[in-house]
């Protein structure tokens, strides 16, 4: 799968990142997520089911309730 960046058109190349959310109450990181990468501009892209995947982390990590949430997404996927 080849995705473009939405920014400058480049082709973006396969990487993982560190997601973080900062919701205020709580911090949320999230380590290996897979992810594309713009080398060009730096953009960084999911595709759709790691974003829902994301956000299953995100909402289950909320309700711990915990100041800071550090999950590594290989372990959830
Ligand atoms: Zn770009």
């Amino acid at each position: 799968m080849n995705m473009n960046c939405p920014h400058c058109g480049n082709e973006a190349e396969r990487n993982t990142t560190t997601f973080t959310v900062d919701l205020g109450e709580v911090l949320i990181v999230i380590r290996n997520v897979p992810c594309y990468q713009c080398e060009h501009c730096g953009e960084t892209m999911y595709e759709p089911k790691v974003y829902q995947k994301i956000e299953t982390i995100v909402n289950a990590a909320k309700q711990l309730k915990q100041e800071v949430s550090i999950v590594d997404y290989r372990n959830v996927a």
